[in-house]
């Protein structure tokens, strides 16, 4: 058998890791591909700076189901790194930790060959008249540089970032924040920076920016200016509604699907369970930053308690959310989902305290109601709803607004995808990225159906793995996907 990983972060090295685990490995080749600077490690675990943390304790995040604290006990293991707090480590740390498994199998495996370049096309060939299908890999425009797989990965990763005011190749402009130790290297002292977005990767650059370039304070802009919220004490947490059963039971009785409104009632009972106080919890944010960071770092047990089931909801998203009709997916994106953002994936507490001194201190400050970013051939201008003919000014704009999930959105920069697209390997799922089956990650070609071994994982799938891009979350999948394929029943 031969098999492809394209893509080598998180989910591509969880799917070699759990190969090599069959007795079958013996009998397959395996090409993984991706370019010399993030093979092994993936973007969000990129080398950068120090600065940036894992979002959760070291200690609670491993590539293995069966032992959460594999990674921690990596690092204590190791002598390369050592940092005095290590409870949230930095992200890259993460990623050397990836990347020792691929070095390592890359040397014990003789049947593991790392190809250091990017893929950039996939495509399918199917005789006229026959349903049997082939895929194919290739690095270059030639031909002769396609290789036949019996098993493809599509691991990606993330879609490039958003350009939602088109100022893309103005000079100045930064339309991505990773990796933030570039972000300054074209800046004087004396620029005046805004970052655009207050979502998690603009933590990231406030953290490294205001280090680095110290002189002026730093304006942090976005349409609502809510930051996420602050990790609380999250406790262990299960539910007795909100489960397989009892969906199973709604949806014989509601034409095959969930009506949300009834799940969102067993997601309640199960919050009243642990005493959690929902509707405080949902409303408590005036929209002032201090105040607002200061109450989640004041309540961390209540707002633990609410993360923790909002984390095991998204952990069983996929069956939760592939329930729902299309009606009652597109109602939950409007009218819930901007709750599950701001309260899951939190900030550590440190970070939280760091943006508060920041903030008391005049080194940044957080504007709401950004309407508009334009280019006047000499600065960046920025307009506010709620200041009329208000209009500040800057000299670099980093962007931090977060990743394209439209496939309709994308532009050369996410060309693979593109091209797949053209080649009718892939389809756009209606809420974001390409269809997919969501029991199995297959593909399902608008051409050939379901690719009974084409895969695709990761946040190229949200639109079907609606928040479900966590390193565990992609763990778990790669766990299932492998064992379907070398375990089929
Ligand atoms: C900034 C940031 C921080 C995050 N922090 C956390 C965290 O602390 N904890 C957590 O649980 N989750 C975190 N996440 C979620 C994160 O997305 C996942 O945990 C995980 O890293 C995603 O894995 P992936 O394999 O899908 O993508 P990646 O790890 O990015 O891997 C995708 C790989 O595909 C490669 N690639 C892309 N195109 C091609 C091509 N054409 N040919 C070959 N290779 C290609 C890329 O170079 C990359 O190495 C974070 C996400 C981001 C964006």
């Amino acid at each position: 058998m031969r098999v492809a990983i394209i893509g080598m972060g998180t989910a591509g090295v969880s799917l070699l890791k759990e190969l090599v685990k069959y007795d079958e490995f013996s009998n397959i080749q395996v090409d993984v591909y991706d370019n010399p600077k993030n093979m092994g490690q993936g973007v969000p675990f990129q080398n950068d700076s120090d600065q940036l943390l894992i979002n959760l304790p070291a200690a609670q995040m491993s590539l293995n189901l069966d032992n959460k604290r594999e990674f921690y006990e990596w690092y204590e293991q190791q002598s390369e790194f050592k940092f005095s707090n290590p409870e949230y480590l930095p992200r890259f740390i993460f990623g050397h930790y990836m990347k020792d498994y691929v070095e390592k199998y890359n040397q014990v495996y003789d049947n593991i060959h790392v190809i250091k370049k990017e893929v950039s096309e996939i495509f399918i060939e199917s005789d006229i008249g026959q349903t049997d299908v082939n895929y194919y890999v290739c690095t270059s425009k030639a031909m002769a540089d396609c290789n036949l797989y019996d098993v493809v990965f599509v691991t990606i990763g993330t879609l490039s970032y958003h350009d939602p005011y088109q100022l893309k190749g103005t000079e100045g402009y930064i339309p991505t924040p990773y990796p933030t130790y570039n972000t300054l290297d074209e800046v004087e002292d004396t620029d005046r920076i805004a970052i655009i977005g207050t979502g998690l990767a603009s933590l990231d650059v406030i953290r490294y920016v205001t280090t680095h370039h110290p002189q002026l304070p730093i304006t942090v802009a976005s349409r609502k200016g809510n930051l996420p919220s602050v990790r609380g004490e999250m406790p262990d947490v299960e539910f007795k509604y909100l489960t397989p059963e009892h969906f199973n039971k709604l949806k014989s009785e509601n034409f095959g699907n969930v009506p949300l409104d009834a799940a969102l009632d067993l997601f309640l009972k199960d919050c009243k369970r642990y005493d959690i106080p929902i509707r405080a919890l949902i409303h408590r944010k005036v929209n002032d930053p201090i105040k607002d960071l200061t109450y989640d770092l004041e309540h961390p047990e209540e707002l633990g308690k609410f993360q923790s089931m909002l984390e095991l909801a998204k952990e069983n998203l996929n069956w939760i959310w592939n329930s729902f009709s299309r009606e009652d997916q597109k109602r939950f994106l409007k009218d819930y989902q901007a709750i599950l953002k701001e309260n899951s994936n939190p900030m550590p507490p440190r970070t939280a305290k760091l943006i508060i001194d920041h903030l008391q201190n005049g080194i940044i400050e957080i504007q709401s109601g950004l309407e508009d970013v334009y280019h006047d051939e000499k600065q960046f201008c920025f307009k506010y709803s709620n200041r009329a003919d208000d209009v500040e000014k800057f000299d670099i704009v980093i962007n931090a607004t977060g990743s394209k999930t439209q496939l309709s959105d994308l532009d050369s920069d996410d060309q693979l995808v593109l091209n797949m697209e053209n080649r009718q390997v892939v389809q756009a799922h209606p809420l974001g990225g390409i269809q997919i089956v969501p029991e199995t990650n297959q593909i399902i070609s608008p051409r050939y159906g379901t690719l009974k071994h084409m895969y695709a994982l990761g946040q190229l799938t949200n639109g079907i793995n609606q928040s479900r891009n966590g390193v565990t979350m992609i763990v778990k999948q790669a766990v299932t996907i492998i064992n379907q394929l070398l375990n089929p029943k």
